[in-house]
């Protein structure tokens, strides 16, 4: 073990991962490092590759202590963005280096300080209490920040045909915008994507009785989708909000009426809603709109549901016990991106906190010294009060 950190020293192991690069899909050394700390905790691992076709392959790790219920998964991703512009940085960004009380490198936050910190926290609780009445489990993939298609998603799949039943899923994405106990991500809003086409009948301007404007019409098919709101918010959500992203004719003559216009829009939709019912309003927005020429609406497959953990139970317990180390309460959120709880929350109740994000993705990415000792505090709290 000469030279490897000790696994519950949640600052060795994040310096350790920062140092070794990551840039997705090439995270094999940075899993080595989580499972060879694993392993040293009491871990029983297995590495995961998949290659979806034309893709290339992803290293993932599953590791599990215990067995039965309940059984908590702790999940993370290792790969990080690239680095950039790397002159920009103060520091080099696969150096690990600490300065004024911060810790420097790609991944800092976002998010393998927080790995590191789930790592330390479960190895701590199996060194001071032994084997746990139930399981613990870590989901570590290598492919979060590209395609995601080679990581979280395909290894749940492996984890169900194992039989591995989770309870809930602790997800170390950094959720708090500018200080430890700021919020946590108890949800998302689903994501819809639609496309209008009308078809006129092309003709010169100064004869419109022998052709079909479908801009006009195009117009009337908007005004009637976005011209009164979806909804209001619901209890954990902001109002859905329908977006027009681009409308497109592509005409360039001054006399000529064109024969099609198009447009497309997203929604950014609440759990008052599902993908289908909101695409089943909208058709019917449409059909009402009088559009006065043939048209079509089609929507994008690739439609992402919302989805929001019940703000008692295991949330309350992450809000508590982040309560409890830094003295503030999180605020419970539904805001921000997608990220793998987008997967996870198919198998069982997720939460994401973490670090704080300021600097994610970002030049000089860092996390502060005394929020990863922290997160570690609060992470063995949620750990004991979940797994006794
Ligand atoms: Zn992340």
């Amino acid at each position: 073990m000469s030279g490897a950190p000790d696994p519950a020293d949640a600052l060795a192991i994040a310096r350790a991962l920062l140092r070794a690069p990551s840039v997705t899909p090439d995270a094999g050394a940075a899993l080595d490092l989580c499972e060879t700390a694993l392993k040293a905790a009491g871990f029983a691992t297995h590495r995961l590759r998949f290659e979806a076709p034309g893709t290339a392959p992803v290293e993932n790790l599953f590791a599990k202590a215990g067995a039965g219920r309940p059984h908590l998964l702790l999940a993370g991703h290792v790969d990080v963005v690239p680095v950039g512009d790397e002159a920009a940085w103060r520091h080099a960004p696969f150096g690990g280096e600490l300065d004024g009380g911060d810790l420097y490198g790609r991944g800092a936050c976002d998010m393998k300080g927080a790995v590191a910190c789930l790592i330390a926290a479960a190895a701590g609780r199996l060194r001071d209490r032994g084997a746990p009445k139930g399981a613990i489990s870590f989901l570590l993939t290598g492919d979060e920040e590209g395609p995601a298609v080679n990581g979280t998603a395909p290894a749940l799949e492996w984890a169900r045909a194992q039989g591995e039943v989770f309870d809930h899923c602790l997800l170390g994405e950094p959720t708090n915008p500018d200080a430890l106990g700021d919020m946590m991500k108890i949800g998302r809003r689903g994501s819809l994507t639609g496309r209008l086409v009308v078809d006129g009948v092309q003709g010169h301007v100064a004869y419109p009785e022998r052709a079909l404007n479908p801009v006009p019409a195009l117009m009337r098919l908007m005004r009637a989708l976005d011209g009164r709101p979806l909804d209001e918010g619901s209890a954990h959500f902001v109002a859905s909000n329908l977006e027009f992203v681009t409308v497109d004719v592509g005409n360039p003559a001054a006399n000529v009426i064109p024969a099609r216009a198009r447009a497309t829009f997203n929604v950014r939709f609440n759990d008052r809603w599902t993908a289908a019912s909101l695409a089943a309003e909208l058709r019917a927005r449409a059909a009402g709109a009088g559009a006065g020429a043939p048209w079509t609406l089609t929507f994008d497959p690739s439609n992402a549901e919302s989805f929001v953990t019940p703000a008692g139970g295991f949330a309350a317990l992450v809000a508590d016990a982040a309560q409890a180390e830094t003295g503030r309460r999180p605020e419970a959120s539904t805001t921000g991106g997608t990220s793998d709880a987008r997967f996870l929350k198919d198998h069982c109740e997720v939460v994401e906190f973490g670090l704080v994000g300021a600097s994610m993705h970002g030049v000089d990415e860092r996390a502060a010294v005394a929020d990863i000792e922290t997160l570690a505090r609060i992470y063995r709290r949620i750990i004991d009060a979940v797994v006794p």
